[in-house]
């Protein structure tokens, strides 16, 4: 059963991941395992919609390319022209989060 946001966005980029897990992390928004399994950070759900989008897409592209080489960055504007843009949102959108959570 995949999240409504993972499904479109696997959809829209043809990139398939084999599970995903959610649960509050303090460092990272996500991760991705050599088996294809997505570890969301349940506070992506504080984030707006296109950052949220992005974090889901950057994690599936991982499941093509393990690390930030070229090749991962050049597939990862394939699906999203924007990426510097938010790319560079997403370093400051800590603050979105509530406190409590932090
Ligand atoms: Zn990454």
């Amino acid at each position: 059963d995949m999240p409504p946001l993972v499904r479109e966005q696997s959809l829209r980029s043809g990139l398939a991941c084999s599970a995903v897990r959610f649960r509050a992390q303090r460092m990272r928004w996500g991760s991705c395992t050599a088996a294809g399994v997505l570890h969301l950070n349940a506070k992506l759900l504080f984030l707006s919609r296109e950052l949220a989008d992005f974090v889901i897409l950057h994690e599936l592209c991982h499941t093509v390319h393990m690390d930030h080489s070229p090749r991962f960055k050049a597939l990862l504007a394939s699906h999203e022209p924007d990426m510097e843009r938010l790319d560079a949102a997403l370093r400051t959108a800590g603050t979105m989060v509530p406190a409590l959570l932090n």
